[in-house]
């Protein structure tokens, strides 16, 4: 069936207006920066900027995947700008970010996956603003766990890695990537002894069934905070939206989520990785 025409009221959202909103746009664009929040077109912009929050995309913005969901420009992307950590780190430090979130497009085009410059930005955020918190929403660096554990040892506060979708899509809509590469990066983060974080979207054609099937792989993995959301189509030429979830099934699983026993589970329409991720610090 297609209902992708309309979306139900629970999705409609504020337009972003307000001084803190146009603090946060007159940064970003004066100090070149990507967000996701504009990459993903998302619906909390209005929320998220307007409380001087914002999720920065590192290592340019032209993606080596072309994820069916993604907004982000697929293609071969330009040359490793070595100034962008100090950049990044001094915007954080104007905008007086409490608490960071950082991603990343994947950049299989390079040996180090990016994890060179992610512990540095890593690192210039500490030094700049040592009292500021960091997510870092990571690539499965193909595996290459070294790159990984490069991005580990700086120790961020949150180490997430979405996986976006059950296990019975991963091919259709993560075409490069692989669901139990995947888990087992979870997996190798949670064992490294850091928050580990993932998040769904739904929407997607997935069951309840798969759903459950990949809450409980992530609980498996050892993830301690998990992030539920619907689905939004950025483009006509995307994955269509195939199912508008209903408030009491994303109700249902955050329930089905704290049976599980993850920290912390964020689940509702809007909700997106990076949403209210400054609640995400719980302590081990
Ligand atoms: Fe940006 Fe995340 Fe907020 Fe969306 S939910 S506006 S991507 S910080
Ligand atoms: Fe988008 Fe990430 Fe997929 Fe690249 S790897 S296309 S940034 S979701």
């Amino acid at each position: 069936a297609n209902q992708a025409q309309r979306k139900p009221d629970w999705l409609r959202v504020k337009l972003p207006v307000g001084k803190e909103y146009a603090h946060v746009r007159g940064l970003v664009d004066q100090h070149k920066l990507h967000t996701i929040c504009e990459s993903g077109n998302c619906p909390n912009m209005g929320e998220c900027w307007g409380a001087g929050t914002a999720t920065f995309m590192i290592l340019g913005n032209i993606c080596t995947r072309s994820c069916s969901f993604c907004a982000v420009a697929t293609g071969r992307p330009l040359a490793v700008d070595t100034d962008e950590p100090n950049r990044v780190a001094n915007s954080i430090k104007l905008m007086n970010v409490k608490h960071a979130v950082l991603t990343s497009v994947d950049r299989d085009d390079l040996k180090d996956g990016g994890s060179i410059i992610w512990a540095e930005t890593i690192k210039a955020i500490r030094r700049d603003s040592p009292g500021t918190t960091m997510e870092t929403l990571i690539p499965d660096f193909k595996g290459i766990w070294d790159n990984l554990y490069r991005v580990c040892e700086e120790r961020p506060e949150v180490v997430s890695h979405n996986i976006e979708t059950v296990r019975r899509l991963t091919r259709e809509v993560r075409i490069q990537a692989k669901y139990d590469r995947s888990m087992e990066c979870l997996q190798r983060i949670s064992e490294f002894g850091l928050r580990t974080k993932s998040g769904i979207m739904l929407g997607l054609g997935e069951t309840e069934a798969d759903v459950l099937e990949t809450m409980q792989d992530l609980k498996t993995a050892g993830v301690h905070v998990l992030t539920i959301g619907q689905y939004l189509q950025p483009t006509k030429n995307h994955h269509p939206v195939l199912d508008w979830i209903h408030p009491d099934q994303f109700a249902f699983y955050k329930e089905k989520g704290r049976e599980m026993g993850f920290k912390y589970v964020e689940s509702g329409p809007l909700v997106r990785s990076s949403y209210h991720a400054e609640k995400h610090l719980f302590d081990f």
